[in-house]
């Protein structure tokens, strides 16, 4: 549970519900195994937008493959809203959250959005192999998601694609492209905890012209080893 705090934790245990709560005050040390349910309660409120990414980069990568993610964000406050935190004493930024999920619950106060990994979420809606992909979506954020290759021609071999059908990089939107960003850099970090190599190649296939044949653009991601240098 992320951004929840003891209250909740205790109500949750009360149930009979096995729950971890990660806070950055009390709970300091990033969760590493995976979760059925992933519960974030207002956090995103506070944070700016590739904060926000960021943090959606951390949910998919610890929700189990079919489980299910709900943010709570409030929608009440003007554009732009300063206020106190009060366990730090120092004034944050506080602004309205759309999610680009299904919501499974709204007031005027706030909203819950249900968040499912995107091959599951956009099971058989399309031909494309990238808007619907057959793959397990290993990190996503709000424009785009990443799978590991089919075909890896190295140990590390990912793909970071936008969720928009966008024949060329050049046409993704600037938010679009930050958000790929972060989702590569976030996808290296794995490859890197996992393999350790030596270096990468980063290709950027688009208009159906490059070696995926797809007319969806993709990011490769390849991990180099000096052993492969010829
Ligand atoms: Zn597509």
């Amino acid at each position: 549970m992320y951004g929840a705090d003891r209250y909740e934790q205790s109500l949750l245990s009360e149930k009979g519900y096995n729950i971890m709560v990660h806070g950055r005050d009390y709970q300091p040390n990033h969760p590493t195994e995976q979760f059925d349910t992933i519960i974030s309660i207002y956090l995103f409120n506070w944070l700016n937008n590739i904060e926000q990414n960021n943090v959606l980069l951390s949910v998919s990568r610890l929700l189990k493959h079919g489980g299910r993610a709900y943010f709570a964000v409030k929608h009440h406050f003007g554009f732009k809203n300063i206020c106190l935190n009060e366990q730090h004493q120092i004034e944050q930024t506080i602004s309205n959250v759309t999610l680009p999920f299904a919501k499974a619950f709204n007031s005027y106060i706030f909203d819950i959005y249900e968040f499912q990994h995107f091959n599951i979420a956009n099971r058989h809606r399309s031909q494309c192999p990238y808007c619907s992909p057959q793959q397990q979506v290993i990190l996503e954020n709000e424009y785009s998601y990443a799978i590991l290759s089919n075909s890896p021609i190295s140990k590390g071999h990912g793909l970071v694609i936008p969720k928009r059908h966008v024949a060329s990089y050049f046409d993704l939107t600037v938010d679009e492209q930050i958000a790929c960003q972060l989702t590569l850099n976030r996808l290296k970090k794995i490859i890197d905890e996992e393999y350790a190599p030596e270096g990468y190649s980063v290709n950027i296939n688009m208009n159906a012209l490059a070696v995926l044949r797809v007319d969806h653009v993709g990011i490769e991601l390849v991990a180099r080893y000096k052993a492969d240098v010829r």
